[in-house]
């Protein structure tokens, strides 16, 4: 076992890094909830959109790590910027379990165009419990047939297409619907705690092909949960680049700030929590590196439990330090901590995560399944 990066990766985090002060330092906090569209096109042509992606289908061919190497650079810069990369998430499963024809049609779009595809999972009377779910897929012909609702739908404006879990007659599966498609609508935006827009969608009777079915079958929920790995490594790491960026926002006020005479950093109460807010972050950190290199149940959930408490707690501690200015609208660790908040609660809240630990461990045990 080797903790350190090899000289590609670590020119690639420098290269990241570079970008990121070049490109996107200056207007970190501007997006205001904002999708960061231009920086997107940015990260494209620099071919960080998809760069875990297979090369065959427009990708860089990156390990999953290496993708997340560059993520938490971006984020320690400008979250918003990072929560781009964020969307490579529903791109990887359809690498992973699609059809030849699903992956020609969406994944080389994502990479070269930034046609993104939202998550559709969540819906009014099945949250965590997923498997409730009730958006019914009919098979009729060579068409799916469409019916129910989902909620809570990240940026669903900006998705050209949703990778929606159905209940198909012999269980859960997936689809993906391309936006505008007939029969498909969206609600009113919900607006969540820092700004971000969420959706409602509706399903009446929208028939797509076939051809769009992702998974289905007896093992198909299976097969989407073990999918979903992945994309938890990277909800892990945006996680710990927020807690990076407030964490650098308040180690720099800490030496700059002067109350009783001294620098407050000189304070033991300020160095203890600096001391803990590092501790904390590089353990989610090195969490998230030892799943993407090996994206078990366990090691997955395990980072994005981590991750996510370790972040609401550390951009708290961050506020802490900027004292009342950290309290006040506007202010970069004011949207930093309302930002952190939702990693608690989206993609699975912690407690599901711990749920599926769980049953991993009594299951294994720990450490049992290498
Ligand atoms: C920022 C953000 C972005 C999101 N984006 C999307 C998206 O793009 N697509 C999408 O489909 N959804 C999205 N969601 C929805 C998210 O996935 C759900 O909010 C989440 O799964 C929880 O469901 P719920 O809100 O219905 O809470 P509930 O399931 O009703 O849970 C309420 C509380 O009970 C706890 N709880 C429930 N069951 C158990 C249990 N068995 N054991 C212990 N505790 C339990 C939960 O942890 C929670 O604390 C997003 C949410 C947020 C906040």
């Amino acid at each position: 076992m080797d903790f350190r990066l090899s000289p590609e990766q670590a020119l690639l985090k420098s290269t990241a890094r570079k970008l990121a002060q070049e490109q996107f330092r200056a207007a970190a906090f501007k997006w205001k909830g904002e999708y960061p569209q231009a920086n997107e096109k940015v990260l494209r042509e620099q071919g960080f959109f998809g760069v875990s992606l297979p090369q065959q289908y427009g990708g860089g061919g990156l390990t999953l790590l290496e993708e997340l190497l560059i993520l938490e650079e971006i984020g320690r810069v400008c979250p918003d910027t990072a929560f781009a990369l964020t969307m490579a998430g529903p791109p990887r499963i359809i690498a992973e379990i699609g059809s030849e024809d699903i992956k020609r049609n969406y994944l080389p779009a994502f990479c070269r165009d930034g046609q993104k595809i939202g998550i559709a999972i969540s819906e009014a009377e099945a949250g965590s419990a997923v498997t409730e779910l009730r958006t019914k897929a009919k098979i009729e012909g060579d068409k799916v047939i469409l019916d129910g609702g989902k909620i809570f739908i990240s940026h669903a404006d900006i998705c050209a297409a949703f990778l929606t879990f159905v209940r198909f007659d012999e269980g859960i599966g997936a689809v993906i619907v391309d936006q505008g498609t007939p029969g498909l609508q969206l609600g009113k935006p919900d607006i969540n705690m820092a700004g971000h827009r969420h959706y409602t969608l509706f399903f009446d009777g929208c028939a797509i092909s076939t051809e769009k079915v992702l998974v289905r079958g007896k093992d198909a929920f299976k097969k989407l949960i073990q999918a979903f790995n992945a994309e938890r490594c990277l909800s892990a790491t945006w996680a710990v680049s927020i807690a990076l960026c407030a964490f650098d926002l308040a180690l720099e006020y800490a030496r700059q700030r002067r109350q009783f005479g001294r620098q407050i950093g000189d304070f033991q109460g300020i160095r203890w929590m600096l001391a803990e807010m590092a501790m904390k972050i590089e353990a989610a950190r090195l969490l998230s590196y030892q799943a993407a290199a090996e994206p078990t149940r366990l090691k997955s959930s395990m980072a994005k439990a981590t991750a996510s408490e370790m972040v609401e707690k550390v951009t708290s501690d961050a506020l802490q330090i900027f004292g009342g200015y950290g309290y006040m609208r506007e202010h970069p660790i004011e949207y930093l901590y309302r930002l952190a908040r939702g990693r608690r609660i989206a993609g699975g809240t912690v407690e599901i995560q711990k749920n599926m630990m769980a049953e991993e461990l009594l299951r294994r045990g720990l450490h049992r399944e290498e």
